[in-house]
């Protein structure tokens, strides 16, 4: 890992300049129009602009690296899209001054969906939904080796420096690295400072954060884990992995993601959960699926052997698994 240690500062470097593209369509153009994945999910010209910025640099400091990342360039490149993919160049071009349309496709394409025994997990926005309403997303990146997390990293563009100012500051990047701890910079990658879970020791003191969307996790039987442990404080509801960054720092104490019922057989996908996941260990908290199973990131893009998600401060994990069980 020694040579990675040195390229973190250059990781950050490229998410950075992922976020920086992300905030300027947002400003630019709210988001600007969305195409429909098959799977009805939305992809904007930011996602592809981040993903195409990221795995440039990730191919061009390790060639032999595989890439897992959300995107590729079918649909971008279909006819119809043409008008989409000029704008993704553009914006692209802010930071590869004469890049072709054709070069921006190749670098979003570098990707495939086949996990190895290093690779690089990248989602290039994660929570497009909440991008699109002007909510919370995230670029998270992640690097893997063997199924471990060695590295993660979180820009959240949209989320407070300080929940406890809300008039403050915008715009967080969470660094993870395995056995070194979690730090929290500001959007330009200074202003660091260590960060660590809350100290609650109380489970009816928690605060639980959880999907904006009710298709992304069981809203009902968070609700139902809240009663049980006699929580009374209203959830915090957030798009993205910014969830794993906000417990990592103490603002909330558990991040809850039972399947929700209008998918009971969801498997979550590596990108979605491989940086926050380091993130909130390494600042001192538990993370498993809601069996209490480790999480898998190492038999495919879907975690397979896994149901949901839970995050917590770790003291509180064993008495949330026990709510859990039915
Ligand atoms: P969040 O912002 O926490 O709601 O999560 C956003 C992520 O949810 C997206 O990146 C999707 O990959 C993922 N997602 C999509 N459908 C589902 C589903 N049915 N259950 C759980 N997560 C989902
Ligand atoms: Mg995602």
């Amino acid at each position: 890992m020694d040579e990675d240690f040195l390229e973190v500062v250059n990781a950050i470097e490229a998410v950075i300049k992922a976020s920086t593209l992300c905030k300027k369509v947002r400003m630019d153009l709210a988001g600007g129009v969305s195409i429909l994945k098959n799977d009805r999910s939305p992809v904007t010209i930011a996602d592809y602009g981040s993903q195409a910025i990221i795995c440039k640099w990730i191919r061009e400091k390790f060639p032999s690296d595989t890439i897992v990342a959300e995107e590729d360039s079918t649909e971008l490149k279909k006819p119809e899209h043409s008008r989409i993919l000029e704008q993704v160049t553009r914006y692209v071009n802010d930071f590869v001054p004469g890049a072709s349309s054709k070069e921006v496709c190749s670098w979003i394409d570098f990707s495939s969906h086949v996990v190895t025994d290093r690779f690089w997990a990248l989602d290039p926005i994660d929570g497009t939904k909440g991008f699109l309403r002007g909510d919370q997303f995230a670029i998270a990146l992640a690097l893997i080796e063997n199924g471990v997390v060695k590295l993660g990293i979180l820009a959240c563009p949209n989320l407070y420096v300080d929940m406890s100012h809300p008039f403050g500051e915008k715009g967080c990047i969470f660094v993870g690295l395995e056995g070194r701890g979690s730090v929290q910079m500001d959007e330009n990658g200074i202003n660091q400072r260590a960060i660590s879970v809350s100290k609650e020791i109380n489970s009816s003191e928690a605060i639980i954060t959880e999907s904006v969307e009710s298709d992304h996790a069981d809203h009902l039987a968070h609700q139902r884990l809240a009663e049980k442990l006699h929580i009374t404080r209203s959830s915090l509801k957030m798009d993205s992995q910014a969830k794993y960054g906000v417990v990592a720092r103490g603002e909330a104490t558990l991040y809850l993601r039972v399947p929700s019922p209008s998918e009971p057989g969801y498997k979550e996908k590596v990108w979605d959960h491989a940086a926050g996941s380091i993130i909130a260990e390494e600042a001192g908290g538990k993370v498993s699926d809601v069996l209490g199973h480790p999480l898998d990131f190492s038999s495919g893009i879907k975690m397979k052997k896994n149901r949901g998600i839970v995050v917590s401060n770790g003291i509180l994990h064993n008495a949330v698994l026990k709510a859990l069980e039915v």
